[in-house]
């Protein structure tokens, strides 16, 4: 079973990054997200898909924490991390038509962060 919370975990403390919170709940539109805070929210959905795309999933949100939006930064980080995140990314489109994650937006009010 893919067991996120220890995943999570594990990630966080190779990144450099302390997510204050993660939390597994029913989503619709997307796998993850997560606030500039640190809480981290996961779909239940990605409970059910193989291991390696959850856990790419919560390196991309962990690396959020490091770079906010999806620019070169972003992609130099998942590259260093995870050198494979491109073919996870495409095989994790193939299960839901969802979006990867929202880009946290230090500028958009407290209302949409709380927003799926
Ligand atoms: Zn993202």
């Amino acid at each position: 079973m893919f067991r996120c919370n220890n995943i999570a975990s594990d990630w966080a403390t190779r990144i450099g990054v302390k997510p204050t919170q993660v939390q597994i709940r029913p989503m619709n539109t997307k796998w993850a997200s997560i606030s500039t805070s640190g809480r981290m929210t996961l779909s239940s959905e990605l409970l059910s898909l193989p291991k390696e795309l959850g856990e790419f999933v919560i390196v991309h949100e962990l690396v959020h924490l490091l770079v906010p939006n999806h620019g070169k930064v972003f992609k130099s980080f998942m590259l260093a991390y995870m050198p494979d995140w491109e073919i996870r990314e495409q095989q994790i489109q193939t299960y839901a038509n969802k979006e990867l994650s929202d880009k946290v937006d230090r500028r958009s009010n407290p209302k949409n962060k709380a927003r799926e």
